[in-house]
C-alpha cells in the first residue's frame, strides 16, 4: 500500500509501528454549531481509509477528537445566555448524529478537550522542564520554535519569511512572545470564560497541545496515520509535531495524510465565511449515502466542487446499484436453479477481477474515484448477466461482490427500512387484492400514491417488482 505523506511530498509503501495493528489519529471539528459538508469531507474520507485497512486485514485504533473549549463556543454561549458547556454538549451529539447518518464508524474514542486538562498540564510542564516553553510575565506559557530545530518539517515553509510576516502582523498582548511563531500553550483566563486551575495562572490550554496530549494517551507516543483537512497542516499539524516530539524525543507520526478542501464556486466553504450547507441540509433532500458517494468520486487530495449536478450525478450513481442490488433480492426470492451456468462462472470471475482492481487502486493512495468506477463496472455487468434463468449461486455471489466494495467505501445498498420496504410491500400486497376484487380504482391509487414517493412498480410474471425512480 502507497500513501502520499504530507511530510516527505512523496508516496511511500505503508508499514506499521506494529505488525497488522493500525494507530491512527484525526482532528475533529470544535463544536459550536452543525457540521457542515466541508467538514464531512475528512470524517468521510478518513472513515473509509480506516474501513480500507479493516477490509485489508488491519486492527485499526482510531481517534478523534472532539474541541470544546474555543473562542467561538465562549462566543455562542454567551450569545445564548447558557454556559458553554451547554453548547458543546449539543452539538457533539448533533454531530454524531450526523456522522452515524453518513454510516461514519464509530471512533475508537472521541476524547474531548475538557476532560484532557491534566494531561495537558503534565505536557507543557515537560515542555518547560526540557526547556522548549516558557512562561511569560502574565501567566501565559509559550512554545519556544526556535529551540525546536525540526519546526517547519511537515509544512516546508520559509521560517525567516513567516517570521517577518507575523512581526508585521503583531498585535499587542503578544508582546511578550519571544519569537513571532512562538505558540500558545496556556492562556490566562478572561472574565465569563471557563477556566481551570494550572501552575501558571488561572485559564485554559491553547489549542494545539489537545491533539498532542490525547493522541499519546490513546495511543501511545508514536503513531502510524495522522489525518485532517489541509488547512491544519499549518500552524496546527505543524506545532503538535513540536510538542509531540520535543517532549518524547521520537517520531510523532510516520505518515501525514490531507485531504483537499470541498469547495464551493471554487472557493473554501466554511463558517466563517457563510458560503456553507450543513450535512442536515443536504441530508434533507439527498439520501446520506448520495452525499457520502459524491465525497468518494474525487481523489482526496483534489479539491472538489459542490454542485447541484453533481449531486444529482451522484444520486443517478448510487440509485444504479440499488436497483442492481435490490432486483438481485427479487430473484432471490423466487425458486431458482441451484447450479452455477459456465457463463455465470465466466461472469464472476471478471468480478473478481474488477474487485483486484478495486483493491490495486485503493492501495494506491486511496483511489475513491477509481474504486467507485470498479463498484459501477461490477453493476453493469451484473445488470446485463442477472435475470429469470439466473442460479441461485450466481445472484449470491455477485450480490456479495457488490455489497463488499460498497461497504468497503462505506456506501449502504441495500434498501433499509428508511426507504419504507414494510410499507411498500403492504401496498403492494393492497394493490394485488384490490386488483383481484376488480377495485381498480384503488389499485390506481395505490400505483399513484407509490409514485409520488418514488416507487414505480412494475408487473412481471413473477409478481410485482419495484425500484426507487
Ligand atoms: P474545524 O471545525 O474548522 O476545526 O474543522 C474540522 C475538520 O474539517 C478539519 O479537519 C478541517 O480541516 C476540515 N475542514 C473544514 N472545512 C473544510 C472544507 N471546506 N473542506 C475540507 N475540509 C474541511
Ligand atoms: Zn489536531
Amino acid at each position: 500500500m502507497q500513501i502520499y505523506n504530507t511530510k516527505t511530498k512523496k508516496l511511500e509503501e505503508f508499514k506499521t509501528l506494529e505488525p497488522g495493528k493500525v494507530r491512527m489519529y484525526v482532528c475533529g471539528p470544535t463544536v459550536y454549531n452543525f457540521i457542515h459538508i466541508g467538514n464531512a469531507r475528512p470524517m468521510i474520507f478518513f472513515d473509509t481509509v480506516r474501513r480500507f485497512l479493516l477490509y485489508s486485514g488491519y486492527e485499526v485504533n482510531y481517534v478523534s477528537n472532539f474541541t470544546d473549549v474555543d473562542d467561538k463556543i465562549i462566543k455562542k454561549a454567551i450569545e445564548e445566555g447558557v454556559d458553554s458547556e451547554v453548547i458543546s454538549k449539543r452539538y457533539i451529539e448533533e454531530c454524531l448524529k450526523d456522522m452515524a447518518s453518513l454510516n461514519v464508524m464509530p471512533a475508537t474514542i472521541n476524547p474531548k478537550a475538557t476532560e484532557e486538562i491534566d494531561g495537558m498540564i503534565d505536557m507543557i510542564s515537560t515542555l518547560i522542564e526540557k526547556g522548549y516553553a516558557y512562561v511569560a510575565a502574565d501567566g501565559t506559557v509559550y512554545f519556544s520554535t526556535r529551540k525546536f530545530k525540526d519546526y517547519g518539517k511537515l509544512s516546508h515553509k520559509n521560517l525567516d519569511d513567516l517570521r517577518s510576516g507575523e512581526r508585521a502582523l503583531k498585535v499587542s498582548g503578544e508582546d511578550q512572545k519571544q519569537d513571532p511563531l512562538d505558540f500558545v500553550l496556556w492562556k490566562p483566563k478572561k472574565e465569563g470564560e471557563p477556566f481551570w486551575t494550572s501552575p501558571w495562572c488561572d485559564g485554559r490550554p491553547g489549542w494545539h497541545i489537545e491533539c498532542s496530549v490525547m493522541s499519546k494517551k490513546y495511543l501511545g507516543e508514536q503513531i502510524d496515520i495522522h489525518g485532517g483537512g489541509e488547512d491544519l497542516v499549518f500552524p496546527h499539524h505543524e506545532n503538535e509535531i513540536a510538542q509531540s516530539e520535543a517532549c518524547s524525543g521520537k517520531e510523532f507520526a510516520n505518515y501525514w495524510m490531507h485531504n483537499a478542501f470541498l469547495n464551493i464556486n471554487n472557493h473554501k466553504m466554511s463558517k466563517s465565511a457563510g458560503n456553507f450547507f450543513t450535512v442536515r441540509d443536504i441530508v434533507e433532500k439527498y439520501d446520506p449515502m448520495v452525499l457520502r458517494l459524491f465525497m468518494l468520486s474525487a481523489h482526496y487530495r483534489s479539491p472538489l466542487n459542490f454542485s447541484d449536478e453533481l449531486m444529482e450525478a451522484a444520486k443517478a450513481s448510487y440509485e444504479r446499484i440499488v436497483n442492481c442490488v435490490s432486483n438481485i433480492d427479487f430473484l432471490l426470492k423466487g425458486e431458482r436453479v441451484s447450479n452455477l451456468s459456465d457463463a455465470e462462472s465466466e461472469v464472476l470471475k471478471s468480478l473478481e477481477q474488477i474487485r483486484e482492481k478495486f483493491n490495486d487502486v485503493m492501495n494506491d493512495d486511496f483511489n475513491t474515484a477509481d474504486a467507485l468506477s470498479c463498484i459501477f463496472e461490477q453493476v453493469r455487468l451484473v445488470n446485463s448477466a442477472a435475470n429469470e434463468e439466473s442460479s441461485k449461486e450466481f445472484l449470491e455471489k455477485a450480490k456479495k461482490e457488490i455489497c463488499t466494495l460498497s461497504d468497503v467505501c462505506g456506501i449502504t445498498v441495500e434498501r433499509t427500512q428508511e426507504l419504507g420496504d414494510a410499507d411498500i410491500e403492504k401496498l403492494i400486497e393492497e394493490r394485488q387484492a384490490a386488483r383481484k376484487a376488480k377495485n381498480f380504482a384503488r389499485a390506481d391509487e395505490i400505483r399513484n400514491e407509490l409514485l409520488e414517493k418514488g416507487i414505480i412498480l412494475e408487473d412481471t410474471r413473477e409478481g410485482v417488482k419495484w425500484k426507487k425512480a
